[in-house]
């Protein structure tokens, strides 16, 4: 149960429903838990409090960094830019390779936190010269009202704001969210129910349905997929991955496959083959997506961005670093292509 010292982090919170007996149904994420009165949803951050549903980390910010929006990673989105990056406590879903376990696996009081408004975080931004508030480390789709709020202060104060999430959210409250933020990356931790069901605690379908609204919504998105030995590394997995994306979401949305290193309650896996990423990277390709990278891997040359057309490097990277940029308006300096992206602050 809450506590009088939560106040300055609790609001009412978005989408719920109002249920018989003082219970609530949340309708932020696809878990829809059913709430008793005193109780908290999966996710920890939201309580039901006679009936009305609270969240408790509004402005509740339990790390922040100034990192590279390389390192998001936002390879189309302002590149060479640094991002002020927050996370809250708690997350909808427990993946067992979870790099944040600290901060995401917990409730908001067991770990200790800074009380940060919205138009703290957007001066901070300014501060600090950054051109874009991340959302990130945990899950931002259980802290939305907080990122909703800051998204508009940073507008406000011409800062960015983008979103790093798993994608575990319902429509109306991910349409709401892309009126307020400028790009999302989604981690796609697989392309099979099994692994979602297994490894994260979660599952394909919603996802799936997430990054179509996203199109829809035409929202700048792109995709992470965390190659992991033995468990999301088939070939019929790239393969179904990569079809799936061009057909629903068109060649222009960036695929990243990234390396693989032990954490949490995956330790016992080994870090990923480079060949395995090459061979991933070479079926996107084959499949006719135009931007597919590598992460996790520094020096490597799919770390830069080719243009579709004349295949020229426009964006020269080395992991977090990067050098040329080749685009002008939004087209490639050498043939004119068109180059998808938000190249603008
Ligand atoms: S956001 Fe939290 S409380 Fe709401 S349905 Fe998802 S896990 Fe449950």
């Amino acid at each position: 149960m809450a506590t009088e010292s939560d106040a300055p982090f609790t609001r009412e919170a978005k989408f719920y429903e109002k249920l018989p007996f003082k219970k609530i149904k949340c309708k932020l994420c696809p878990r829809e838990c059913v709430i008793d009165d005193k109780e908290r949803g999966y996710c920890g951050v939201r309580e039901n409090r006679g009936g009305t549903y609270y969240t408790l980390v509004h402005s509740r910010v339990v790390t922040a960094h100034i990192d590279p929006i390389e390192k998001k990673p936002f390879f189309h989105v302002l590149p060479g830019t640094v991002a002020f990056s927050i996370a809250t406590a708690g997350c909808n879903v427990n993946c067992k390779m979870c790099q944040n376990w600290e901060i995401s696996q917990v409730r908001p009081e067991q770990v200790r936190s800074n009380y940060v408004p919205p138009q703290q975080l957007a001066d901070l931004a300014r501060q600090y010269q950054c051109a874009s508030l991340a959302y990130t480390y945990s899950e931002p789709v259980i802290f939305s009202e907080y990122v909703m709020d800051a998204a508009e202060a940073g507008h406000a104060s011409g800062v960015k704001s983008v979103v790093v999430t798993g994608g575990y959210i319902q429509a109306d409250p991910l349409k709401k969210l892309c009126q307020r933020v400028d790009a999302i990356k989604v981690d796609l931790k697989a392309y099979s129910e099994k692994f979602y069901k297994e490894v994260v605690n979660g599952e394909l379908k919603p996802i799936l349905e997430a990054l179509v609204t996203l199109r829809q919504q035409k929202m700048w998105t792109e995709i992470v997929y965390l190659v992991i030995p033995t468990l999301n590394d088939g070939e019929p997995e790239f393969k179904g991955l990569a079809r799936w994306v061009k057909s629903e979401l068109g060649p222009d949305v960036p695929l990243h496959f990234s390396r693989f290193h032990p954490e949490y309650l995956l330790k016992n896996l080994p870090p990923t083959p480079l060949e395995t990423l090459e061979r991933a990277k070479a079926i996107a390709d084959a499949e006719g997506l135009h931007y597919v990278y590598l992460g996790n891997v520094p020096g490597h040359p799919a770390e830069n961005t080719y243009c579709p057309k004349c295949r020229r490097i426009v964006v020269e990277r080395v992991g977090f670093s990067v050098g040329g940029v080749h685009i002008k308006n939004g087209k490639c300096t050498y043939c004119g292509q068109p180059i998808a992206g938000v190249w603008h602050a």
